[in-house]
C-alpha cells in the first residue's frame, strides 16, 4: 500500500505505454515487501530536465529504455565496468548526490541461461541480430564467460561493427561476423543460438530468422522476443526437441538485477522471485 514512506523508482523512455516493467517491478517489490512504487514515464526529448530534476526528489533509481540508453551517459558521474565497455546504460542509481550507471540487460539474459544450468564455458554461441539487445548480450556473455561468439545480421556491416567493438574490449576472445543470408548451418558447431532480431514479434509473428536445421541435438535455442511468449523460432526448435529459453526470463531478470543495484542487496532466492512474477504475469 502506498503511504508517506513510499519512495519512487521507475522507467524513462520515449514510448513506455505497453511495457511490462511496472508490473514486473511492483510484483517483485510486493514479494520482498519493499515500500517503493515503480512507474513509467515518457520524457519526450527532455532527458536533461528530467534527470537533473529527479536528482532532487529523493528517488532511488531509474531504468532507462529506448532511445536514451546512450544519451543518458552524459549525465552519469560513474559507470560500472560493463556499462562503460558497452557505452549503454539501462539502470541508474542516485547515490549521495552522484548518478551511477549500469547495464543489466545482457546480464539478465545471462541469468536466464544460468537458471537452466546451461554451461557456457568454451561453448560456440550464435547471435542472430546486431542491434542494441545483441550488443548487451554479446558484451555480458563475454564479460562473464569464455565462449566463442559469432554474430550474424541482415545488415552485415552492423554485425561487423559490433564484432570490432567486442574484439577491442575482449582481446583474448574470439568473435566472428557474417551476413545472416550467408549462414551455412550444415553440421553446425553451435551449442547455443540466440534470436535478438525483432522477427517473431508483432507484426512479424509468422516470421523466423533461420530454419532450425543442421544443428546438434544438444543445441539450445533462445529468443529474447517475449510477445508472443512462444515465438515461431522457439516453436520450430521445440518441434525438433531442442531445449528452448523464453525471452520473458531475460526481461524479469534484468529488472531484478536493477533492484539489487538500487537496494544494494541480493535476493535470497532470485529464481523464486522470478517464478512469483511469472505466475501472475499475463503472457501473450
Ligand atoms: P534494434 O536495435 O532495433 O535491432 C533490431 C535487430 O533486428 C537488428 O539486428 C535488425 O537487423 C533485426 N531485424 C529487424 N527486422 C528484421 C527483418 N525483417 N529481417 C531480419 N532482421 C531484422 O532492437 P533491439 O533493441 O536490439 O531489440 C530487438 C528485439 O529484442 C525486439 O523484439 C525487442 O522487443 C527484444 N528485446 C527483448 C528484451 C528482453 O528483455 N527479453 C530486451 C531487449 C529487447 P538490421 O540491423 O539488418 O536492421
Amino acid at each position: 500500500m502506498i503511504d508517506d514512506k513510499t519512495r519512487l523508482i521507475g522507467l524513462i523512455g520515449e514510448d513506455t505505454r505497453k511495457t511490462s516493467s511496472p508490473f514486473i517491478h511492483n510484483k517483485a517489490l510486493e514479494i520482498v515487501a519493499k515500500n517503493y512504487a515503480y512507474l513509467a514515464f515518457d520524457v519526450k526529448d527532455n532527458l536533461d530536465k528530467v534527470i537533473n530534476g529527479l536528482k532532487y526528489m529523493n528517488i532511488k533509481g531509474l531504468n532507462i529504455t529506448i532511445p536514451y540508453k546512450e544519451e543518458v551517459i552524459g549525465y552519469i558521474d560513474e559507470l560500472d565496468e560493463l556499462s562503460n565497455m558497452m557505452k549503454s546504460v539501462n539502470t541508474i542509481k542516485f547515490d549521495n548526490g552522484k548518478i551511477k550507471g549500469f547495464n543489466t540487460d545482457g546480464l539478465g539474459f545471462y541469468m536466464s541461461l544460468k537458471d537452466e544450468d546451461i554451461d557456457l564455458k568454451n561453448k560456440n554461441i550464435l547471435i542472430l541480430g546486431a542491434g542494441g539487445a545483441a550488443r548487451g548480450i554479446a558484451f555480458a556473455l563475454s564479460f562473464k564467460e569464455n565462449s566463442n561468439i559469432d554474430i550474424v545480421n541482415r545488415n552485415y556491416k552492423k554485425a561487423q561493427a559490433l564484432v570490432l567493438d567486442l574484439r577491442s574490449n575482449f582481446k583474448d576472445k574470439e568473435f566472428k561476423f557474417n551476413a545472416i543470408s550467408n549462414l551455412n548451418l550444415k553440421n553446425s558447431k553451435y551449442d547455443i543460438v540466440i534470436n535478438t532480431t525483432s522477427l517473431g514479434m508483432y507484426p512479424n509473428e509468422n516470421k523466423t530468422p533461420i530454419l532450425i536445421d543442421g544443428f546438434k541435438s544438444t543445441c539450445v535455442f533462445c529468443d529474447i522476443v517475449y510477445k508472443p511468449h512462444e515465438t515461431l523460432f522457439l516453436k520450430e526448435a521445440k518441434k525438433k526437441n531442442h531445449k528452448i529459453i523464453y525471452g520473458i526470463n531475460m526481461l524479469i531478470y534484468q529488472a531484478l538485477l536493477a533492484q539489487e543495484i538500487w537496494f544494494d542487496y541480493k535476493f535470497e532466492d532470485i529464481n523464486l522471485v522470478k517464478e512469483g512474477i511469472l505466475k501472475d504475469l499475463k503472457l501473450n
